[in-house]
């Protein structure tokens, strides 16, 4: 899928509600130059912002070969324009993405931009964990939970480009009020922020844990997975049953999209190391029968927590 040929390198940049990140990538998916800036608060800082680092990344060579966006939010992968995007970036809302780049820089049938989870996938279908595979599902694991689904070799969109918002698969019909107007998504039993409320709960309640520490403060997602990991039993059961919860929502998806592999990145998968192989085995048990074969759960294979190596890949699809 990637053009390999001697192609010029490409632009990767990727809009955070906190930093603005941009790269120089290689067709082999190599950053050969970086830089980030703090978020702007207005669109008209934003595009200036963005023009002056383009620009300055730009003089790192002889010509760009194409421009990728990852942005959170949904976004019109055809007009690039921002469709829904709550939060710190709404002023982005209405705007379409390839104006924030000087036409100079690039001409806008070079610029691809989807939402950041998406770009994610597009990332490790190029360059790792999903190259060479045509059914994939993809999670990122942290504040909540985004992803993104490659069925039969394409990245799915759906009508509005909402497909892959896994995190808002319902696990509780009767659960937690959810952001996206839902109750009991996925997200709200297996996320930083359910975990946090869940220890908050428990510490409200007056139950013994090491999970209240010696300074009252509200207990991390880190501290959480440190307590279980030190075999404090109500942060171990806090984190059982979610992953618990987490797997049974995977396994309905893997029922339904067959995938080859299972790819996780985000916060959590780095803060727990202790999560992958009870999640595989919770998931296999589930799946086993119906599939037989156990799919494989492994983490992100692509450094590249900053997004901006997805990006560029977006933009070489676009050269196909
Ligand atoms: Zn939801």
């Amino acid at each position: 899928m990637v053009d390999t040929k001697n192609g010029a390198p490409v632009l990767g940049l990727d809009i955070g509600g906190t930093r603005v990140k941009a790269a120089l990538v290689t067709r082999e998916g190599r950053i050969t130059a970086a830089t980030q800036i703090d978020t702007p608060a207005g669109f008209e800082g934003m595009q200036q912002a963005v023009a002056r680092i383009l620009q300055e990344l730009s003089t790192h060579t002889s010509g760009v070969g194409g421009l990728g966006i990852g942005c959170k939010g949904i976004i019109n992968p055809q007009t690039t324009r921002v469709e829904v995007l709550p939060g710190t970036l709404n002023y982005l809302e209405g705007h379409l993405l390839s104006d924030l780049v000087p036409s100079t820089l690039c001409p806008n049938e070079q610029i691809a931009a989807d939402n950041d989870a998406r770009v994610a996938l597009a990332g490790e279908c190029a360059w790792g964990a999903a190259r060479n595979r045509q059914n994939v599902l993809m999670f990122t694991l942290g504040t909540g939970i985004g992803g993104g689904i490659l069925a039969d070799g394409r990245i799915l969109r759906g009508t509005t480009g909402v497909a892959g918002h896994v995190g808002h698969l319902t696990i509780e019909p009767d659960g937690a009020a959810c952001i996206c107007g839902n109750f009991g998504c996925l997200e709200t039993v297996f996320s930083a922020r359910a975990f946090e409320s869940e220890a908050w709960a428990a510490l409200h309640r007056g139950v013994e844990t090491r999970l209240g520490g010696t300074d009252g403060k509200r207990p991390s997602c880190a501290d959480i997975f440190e307590c279980a990991r030190l075999g404090d039993p109500v942060a171990y059961r806090i984190l059982q049953i979610a992953t618990r919860k987490l797997a049974a929502g995977i396994a309905g998806l893997v029922h339904v999209f067959d995938p080859e592999v299972l790819i996780f990145s985000g916060q959590i998968v780095e803060s727990g190391d202790s999560l992958l192989v009870p999640l595989q085995n919770e998931i296999a048990a589930r799946t086993r029968r119906l599939l037989r074969r156990d799919v494989p759960v492994v983490r992100s294979e692509l450094a590249d927590p900053s997004g901006v190596i997805g990006a560029a890949a977006l933009a070489i699809q676009l050269d196909h």
